[in-house]
């Protein structure tokens, strides 16, 4: 008898490049057949016309704040309800907590909505450390520093990461020295670049040594917010060659032409307008006293004076480059970047894989849907050793996402990221039947999961 049973859907085998027309069932938290199985099951699920995926693996989000918002799931439902089913926290420099008390409030609440990973984020250390944004640390705070990263590691992150654009103070060496500081020869560092648009390609060279130099698996943040504003051209080709290069490195990318982030951050500092050749008039406020308002001159000199945290869309990235960051054959994945402060934020945290499925894949047709899935699926799963995650296949773990390729669409607005996405059937974590049509049925089939360096 199997617990689920999945029929008539068309499952991917990237190894061939092909779908598979088949049945997929499931015992406990494995699946244990697949293709020409039949026989009974406590639920079956009728996938005629849909593609039984791997649950979608989003290898760059931002984890929920239990300090602030309380001991609940806001981010990761969101994340459940577009498919993902495995996520990586803890990106560009920030955590929102200490990794041990993120990991004790997930168990303490029974699970959580989707699987769980983080990274010990540098910059809010060097922040709680009392380190200026425009000054370098000096070597014993970089020891200090470095030591507390080593903890958070053995506390249970699966690697670090690094957001060296907020804050501009800290040097090439600073980085390199916390880098080479961290004993994990294989260690996972995600880095969000120094700067964007007409910076970016020094900022991406940067990269490329930060990778070379400390030989660690290198994570280029969201490539398309640092180079969507004309620099693609360039930026692919550097890229692909450093990859070819040093297997170690690879990038993320979402597919928006807007980023978000706080508008009392260095992002937004004199000069930006410029750099990027748009004005007040190309940024969005999602929260704040101008909540769904574009900005004048006026209202961003004085959020940015009195309100720091008001979350701000910047519609500064051009399409055709964001589709190439997204179709490119040689490397790449897709990581939304999602996250919520104070109920706001950006559509990609509950759009993005289902807006890759819809637009790019089915009505842009930049790239094809095997290539898209394995980008969300399969390469998140090498990259980040999920040996038994990111395929269909006898003996992984069932997190599975069914999908109708013909409906799948991002719902949600920068207006109102809480819009569901359309044409998800079901999503399936850990064997358990987590979301049902549009709705949450169980919001703790995930779990925590500790990266390869845990301790304690
Ligand atoms: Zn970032």
């Amino acid at each position: 008898m199997y617990d689920i049973l999945i029929k008539r859907g068309k499952y991917p085998d990237f190894e061939a490049g092909t779908f598979i027309e088949g049945n997929v069932a499931i015992i406990g938290d494995k699946i244990v057949a697949i293709g020409d199985v039949e026989g009974d099951a406590k639920r079956v699920i009728d996938a005629t016309g849909r593609v039984v995926s791997p649950g979608f693996i989003d290898i760059h989000m931002h984890e929920e704040q239990f300090l602030e918002d309380g001991e609940k799931y806001i981010i990761s439902e969101l994340m459940l309800l577009m498919g993902v089913t495995t996520a990586l926290g803890g990106n560009c420099g920030v955590n929102r907590q200490d990794v041990k008390v993120f990991r004790e409030v997930i168990e303490r609440l029974g699970g959580a909505p989707i699987n769980y990973m983080v990274l010990a984020g540098y910059n809010s250390e060097r922040v709680k450390m009392g380190v200026g944004r425009h000054e370098p640390a000096t070597d014993e705070q970089i020891e200090a520093l470095t030591e507390k990263l080593r903890s958070e590691v053995e506390d249970g992150a699966y690697g670090i990461s690094f957001g060296v654009e907020y804050d501009p103070g800290m040097p090439y060496e600073e980085v390199m020295k916390v880098l080479k500081g961290m004993p994990q020869e294989d260690l996972f560092v995600s880095m969000h670049y120094r700067d964007d648009s007409t910076g970016a390609i020094d900022s991406i060279n940067e990269m490329i040594s930060f990778a070379k130099e400390s030989g660690k698996r290198f994570q280029i943040s969201h490539l398309s917010s640092c180079s969507c504003m004309g620099q693609m051209e360039e930026a692919m080709p550097l890229i692909n060659k450093a990859i070819a290069e040093n297997p170690r490195l690879d990038y993320d990318t979402y597919p928006y032409n807007a980023f978000s982030t706080e508008i009392g951050t260095a992002v937004f500092e004199d000069g930006c307008f410029e750099q990027w050749g748009k004005g007040p008039e190309d940024l969005f406020m999602t929260s704040g006293k101008y909540k769904n308002q574009f900005c004048t001159m006026e209202t961003f000199k004085e959020i940015r004076r009195d309100d720091p945290h008001v979350r701000l869309v910047a519609f500064v990235m051009n399409e055709h480059e964001i589709a190439e960051a997204i179709a490119n054959p040689s490397c790449g994945m897709i990581g939304s970047d999602g996250g919520v402060n104070r109920n706001a934020g950006h559509p990609r945290t509950s759009g993005t894989f289902p807006r890759v499925l819809g637009k790019y894949v089915r009505e842009d047709k930049v790239i094809s849907l095997i290539d898209a899935l394995r980008k969300m699926t399969w390469a998140p799963a090498k990259r980040l050793d999920l040996t038994q995650k990111g395929r269909i296949a006898v003996g992984c773990d069932a997190d599975i996402t069914i999908f109708d390729p013909e409906t799948i669409k991002d719902g949600s607005t920068f207006e109102n990221i809480f819009i569901k996405p359309v044409g998800i059937d079901a999503v399936i974590v850990n064997g358990q039947l987590a979301v049902d049509h549009n709705e949450i049925v169980n919001a703790r089939a995930g779990e925590f999961m500790p990266g390869p360096y845990t301790k304690k």
